[in-house]
């Protein structure tokens, strides 16, 4: 194994080529390319069921997914989320003309403080975003009752915890409703690509995301409502249709890395990272550590291992609260939690692929 192979913090995982050109055969020989085709369909309700949930609609990422998805709930004034995320959750918000409030994080699991959550609720709350960040679940039933308490909508950014459950149920049911992220990075890729799930079948708000996705349009000479576009194309929706094939073999090879950093670094003080519930099935999407009062610091860990060729990432720094586009309104001091875990965390690599010889490679430089 050469030194200088570089190693990234993902990869992203690719069905073989043989059933993908399979899928693309189908295309040349229909010509239909995008606007709600055939693996469209097919992809749609292959997830409903692999997602255990109730509706599903597809979009051409993740991001527009939240979007719309907020769009579509009619929402005004103030909506609490974490800063502890990917840029899109709070754009996503703010490109609605609302108002993000942020609350910190727990530091058992990174996700929203819930203890916080309640003394954030002003008349001006209208919704609630958390982020089940790295796979990592939220408290969802404390949120639903302090959302239910206070007549407020509840959107997951589920972006992280593709195929989760929580005591069997899929994780996308919980709240009113979910995006995931298909991007190339995530535990299951289309290329590009997301989807707005719901717990119970919502036909309404699939035909208002439908709309929204669809510039409004229902039918050729039917232009509802003012829409963009969001559709996904038959080509991200054939690669979802073979990465789907595969998806729980990824995440058990996901789960043997996970067990091998674990059995490195699980017992050494100053090195932390979220053990995974008994209840939860997790997809092992991300290796997040966190040092604290260790031999190095994060900056320096993550240093030792540039010097190797390895890429770990500094994921999520800075906070979303200290972006040079929000920094003016917002102090990140003012979420403490977020603001220290984002300067001792670390993602290591983890992919499928991951070979776990350079595990033992990666936990030996940070134990060195
Ligand atoms: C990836 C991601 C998104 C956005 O998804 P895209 O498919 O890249 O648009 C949103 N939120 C989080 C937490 C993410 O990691």
């Amino acid at each position: 194994m050469s030194d200088s192979k570089i190693i990234n913090v993902t990869r992203a995982s690719l069905p073989p080529l043989s059933e993908y050109e399979e899928l693309l055969q189908h295309i040349w020989d229909t010509a239909w390319l995008t606007n709600m085709g055939e693996y469209h369909e097919t992809l749609r309700a292959k997830l409903q069921d692999y997602l255990k949930v109730g509706s599903v609609q597809l979009f051409v990422n993740g991001h527009s997914a939240l979007e719309f998805l907020l769009q579509a709930m009619d929402l005004h004034g103030e909506v609490i989320t974490t800063p502890f995320s990917f840029a899109s959750t709070t754009h996503a918000i703010v490109r609605n003309g609302l108002t993000p409030v942020f609350c910190d994080i727990n530091m058992r699991d990174y996700t929203i403080d819930v203890d916080q959550l309640e003394s954030l609720i002003t008349e001006r709350t209208s919704a609630i975003v958390p982020v089940h960040v790295y796979g990592n679940i939220c408290d969802v039933h404390r949120i639903q009752k302090i959302a239910d308490r206070h007549h407020l909508k509840v959107i997951y950014d589920a972006a992280h915890t593709f195929g989760e459950e929580l005591d069997g149920q899929g994780v996308g049911t919980f709240g009113d409703a979910s995006m995931f992220s298909f991007h190339a990075t995530k535990v299951f890729n289309s290329i590009e690509g997301g989807a707005v799930t719901t717990g119970k079948p919502d036909p309404a708000l699939m035909e208002k995301l439908y709309k929204l996705k669809n510039f409004g349009i229902l039918g050729q000479e039917e232009v509802a409502s003012v829409g963009g576009n969001g559709k996904m194309n038959e080509f991200a929706a054939a690669m979802g249709l073979c990465n789907l094939r595969h998806v729980d073999e990824y995440i058990a090879k996901r789960k043997l890395v996970f067990e091998r950093y674990r059995a490195h670094l699980a017992d050494v003080p100053g090195i932390t990272f979220p053990e995974i519930p008994s209840n939860v099935k997790s997809n092992y999407a991300y290796m997040p550590v966190r040092f604290h009062d260790y031999t190095y610091t994060r900056d320096e860990i993550f240093d030792r291992l540039k010097a190797e060729n390895i890429r770990a990432r500094k994921y999520f720094y800075p906070c979303i609260n200290a972006y040079s586009c929000y920094q003016d309104h917002y102090d990140v001091k003012d979420t403490p939690h977020a603001l220290l875990v984002s300067q001792e965390i670390l993602t290591l690599p983890m992919y499928p692929d991951l070979a776990l010889e350079d595990v033992d490679r990666i936990c030996s430089i940070i134990l060195g």
